[in-house]
């Protein structure tokens, strides 16, 4: 049986892993070595010449990484950011466009406009994430249409098939930040796009332990671009980081059940609960992407945000009252946090298209007991005093 024909969950644990040939460790090891002696000059045993363009450990979970989502090539990096700025620099040049949703990662806004512009990067937001917005957005020199499925933090839901048909028709190429579903979850190259992103540092890692990065593409001449700037700026994922993100990966599939078990439960409860306004979560039959979601992920996810009633200030007081989530940002390991977006994570797009709701609370919600989960937001949204 070959690995095209494995199931997630067998390919999470053995994609790019087999036994150490020399001892049979059935752990890749952590090859912590800068170089490679050489069998005569240039002689290189199975092209290890230099850590910084080829590792072992890293390749280990980059070959993991193509696997899990059906891709032919996976670029491993030390963060999500240091993939997406290695992504922007490998394929636009000065005067190029980018399209993208108006409520995507504050971080990576802010690449595209504190940084990227600089070197003259043009962009546009997209008021909302529909194949039709993002067809008025695209230009003459739109050369990538970026999106991320579920948003963060408002969970928004792109049709990730029909926009890249139409960003196709027009000559521009999709890339998929595929963080908050995981690959678990949504395999966007199935769905036809070019390029999926990901934090590893958040639900692939899943254990709060390890930043990390990754690119995942199918095309071969679009992967030989991003090897060379991978090796050419250096940006990549150690070899223990890269088998802490390894380590984690092998229990995606049962993570990922059961946080989407416990968001699922939470998101419902918070529906019923007077204080709430608002929830934001695809698995909602009335959230508006419910029906794209439900076509291209398997579950939901593990992310949930809400609107409350009391303004910025109750928001901020929930977030500080809760024991058993973590006030804390980052998202997608196996303990919950919680968070205010407008004054933590997404703080740096106060004030731009991408700013927040000041009543938003984001909750990454993990895989503890659900009913404690539960009791933890009842005392934390309690009476205020
Ligand atoms: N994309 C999304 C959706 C994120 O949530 C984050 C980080 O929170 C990033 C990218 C950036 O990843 P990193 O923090 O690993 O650089």
């Amino acid at each position: 049986m070959t690995a095209d024909h494995q199931g997630f969950a067998t390919r999470a644990i053995h994609a790019g892993q087999a036994a150490d040939p020399r001892t049979g460790a059935v752990v890749p090891p952590i090859y912590a070595t800068s170089t490679y002696k050489q069998d005569g000059v240039g002689g290189l045993r199975e092209g290890f010449e230099y850590s910084r363009t080829k590792n072992p450990t890293r390749q280990a979970l980059e070959e993991c990484l193509a696997a899990l989502e059906n891709g032919r090539h996976a670029f491993a990096f030390a963060s999500g950011l240091a993939a997406e700025d290695t992504l922007l620099r490998a394929l636009l040049a000065p005067g190029d466009h980018i399209v993208f949703p108006d409520d995507a990662y504050g971080g990576t806004f802010r690449l595209f406009d504190k940084v990227a512009v600089k070197w003259g990067l043009e962009y546009t937001p997209t008021k909302d994430s529909h194949v039709d917005g993002v067809r008025a957005a695209i230009q003459s020199n739109t050369k990538i249409v970026w999106l991320e499925s579920p948003t963060n933090p408002l969970l928004n839901i792109s049709d990730i098939a029909a926009i890249s048909q139409a960003a196709h028709d027009a000559g521009a190429i999709v890339v998929v930040d595929n963080t908050f579903a995981s690959s678990y979850l949504q395999q966007p190259l199935n769905l036809g796009a070019d390029i999926v992103v990901h934090s590893t540092t958040k639900y692939m890692g899943g254990h709060s332990d390890v930043v990390g990065g990754a690119l995942v593409v199918n095309d071969d001449k679009l992967a030989e671009t991003l090897a060379f700037h991978s090796n050419s700026m250096g940006a990549i994922s150690g070899p223990f980081d890269s088998w802490l993100t390894l380590r984690g990966i092998k229990t995606l599939a049962v993570r990922m059940e059961r946080h989407c078990d416990n968001a699922e439960r939470i998101a419902e409860w918070l529906t019923r609960h007077p204080r709430v306004t608002r929830v934001f979560y695809p698995g909602l039959e009335d959230h508006p992407g419910h029906e794209i979601a439900a076509k291209q992920m398997r579950r939901f996810g593990g992310m949930v945000s809400f609107q409350v009633s009391g303004g910025e200030e109750a928001a901020v007081e929930i977030c500080d009252r809760a024991r058993l989530f973590t006030l804390g940002e980052s998202l997608g390991g196996v303990e919950s946090l919680i968070e205010h977006p407008g004054r933590m994570t997404h703080a740096s797009a106060a004030g731009s298209p991408l700013e927040v709701p000041s009543d938003l609370v984001r909750l990454s919600v993990g895989i503890e007991d659900a009913d404690d989960l539960i009791a933890d937001l009842t005392q934390a949204m309690g009476d205020r005093h």
